[in-house]
């Protein structure tokens, strides 16, 4: 018995059967004597759909009135929810992330969360009710709803249980738990008991949608202990946590991520500075750069290339263009059609030989590298897009079977 904070992603509660089934599964908890905090996301695809309402109308609508659409989808989750919950027998409220005290920075679209003042979370929990809030949301200085930013509900399940101090705080979704991959593209991809915080970082970062990485960032620093589990079937999930029990696997698992751009500055000047300039103006921008490689200076000119996310890939090119007019430089290359491959894993940083392992699997499948980043815990390669599938598929071939 305790506080236990439950979220459910919107294929959860996508339509009245899958509501009533989370309802079924908050219901239970509850009668266990259990207090219950909820946090959901837009039903199904309700969130694309709102944007591209939105977008119907003004490509370039502000930024205000788009979370201002986008805060509809969990409000009609919540609402359901509730009713549903309220059918089973059991009494209970939902509250919009504003009413349930999630103050914000003002950054429409991606707003941080500050604080939680958890007077009203308090009052409904004492009361004896099950709360169910809107996952993603908040409210800024200027009494403005925002948002945190695509896949955001699960960092607001994260921060109820850290200033709640919740028991348990369990992340229902559509798959059993953590895989070594995506199990809907690799079929024999295996279910993690446990994996710790720092991996399942990296493979949230690299593209592993599973978890939100901040959600992620938010459960480690606060030490909430999570669960990934089904919504569908019932059993034990994936536990992240500080420490893992330690299997015997090298590699934890391997992700994708096509949301990349590939870009080459070519023939800057072989100077001191010269990385500097390039990469301060993209900095002033806003623009985060991830992998670099700059090739060896040849005749007082080298060329410089780097990767963005491909929503930032035009206006890098744009910032790289008066970079060529100010500073010098012959010409510049975009390629959209490149992926991320990484493979994550702390027993990397003991081992020799992962790196040769990984790329002989992509030689095998006849994949050519263009780029190459490694930390402690990764190696991340780029790819050509279309050959992304068939390089997750050798990788965990190699390493996980
Ligand atoms: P929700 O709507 O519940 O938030 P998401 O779609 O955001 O669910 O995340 C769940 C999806 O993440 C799964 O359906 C799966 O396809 C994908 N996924 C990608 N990598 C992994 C992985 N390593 N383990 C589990 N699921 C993964
Ligand atoms: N509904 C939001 C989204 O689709 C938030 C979430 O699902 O976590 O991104
Ligand atoms: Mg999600």
């Amino acid at each position: 018995m305790g506080l236990i904070v439950q979220k459910f992603g919107g294929s959860s509660v996508a339509n009245a059967e899958r509501v009533m089934n989370v309802a079924n599964i908050v219901t239970d908890t509850y009668k266990q004597g259990n207090d219950v905090i909820v946090v959901v996301s837009a039903q199904g695809d309700t969130t694309d759909d709102l944007i591209a309402k939105g977008k119907e109308i003004n490509p370039k609508g502000s930024k205000r009135e788009m979370d201002m659409l986008m805060t509809a989808g969990e409000q009609i989750s919540i609402s359901l929810l509730a009713m549903a919950i309220e059918k089973l027998g059991c009494p209970a409220i939902s509250l919009l992330g504003w009413q349930a005290g999630f103050n914000s920075s003002s950054a429409y679209g991606a707003a941080r969360i500050k604080n939680i003042n958890c007077e009203r979370l308090n009052k409904e929990i004492d009361s004896h009710r099950i709360v169910v809030v809107a996952g993603f949301q908040g409210i800024n200085k200027y009494d403005d709803l925002t948002t945190f930013g695509r896949g955001g509900s699960d960092t607001s399940a994260v921060a109820i249980a850290a200033a709640m101090r919740a028991d348990k705080c369990q992340i229902f979704t559509d798959v059993e738990g953590v895989y070594t991959a995506d199990p809907r593209k690799i079929p024999n991809a295996k279910k993690l008991d446990e994996i710790t915080y720092d991996e399942i970082l990296e493979l949230a970062t690299l593209g592993a949608q599973v978890l939100n990485n901040r959600s992620v960032e938010m459960a480690k620093k606060y030490n909430v202990e999570l669960e990934v589990l089904s919504s569908l079937v019932r059993k034990p999930g994936t536990i992240v946590k500080e420490v893992a029990k330690v299997e015997k696997m090298l590699i934890s698992g391997v992700a994708k991520d096509c949301d990349v751009s590939r870009i080459s500055v070519i023939g800057v000047s072989d100077e001191p500075g010269i990385a500097f300039k390039l990469f301060s103006r993209l900095a002033a921008k806003g623009i985060n750069i991830d992998i670099i490689l700059q090739s060896v200076g040849r005749n007082n000119t080298k060329d410089i290339t780097f990767t963005v996310a491909r929503s930032n890939g035009e206006e890098a090119v744009e910032i790289m263009r008066s970079f060529i007019e100010n500073v010098g430089g012959s010409d510049i290359m975009i390629d959209n059609k490149v992926a991320k491959v990484s493979i994550v894993g702390a027993g990397m940083e003991t081992h020799s030989g992962v790196a040769a392992k990984m790329f002989e699997a992509l030689y095998s499948a006849h994949v050519n590298i263009s780029m190459i980043a490694t930390s402690e815990i990764k190696i991340s390669v780029l790819v050509d897009e279309e050959d992304a599938d068939k390089a997750v598929a050798a990788i965990h071939d190699a390493f996980i079977n």
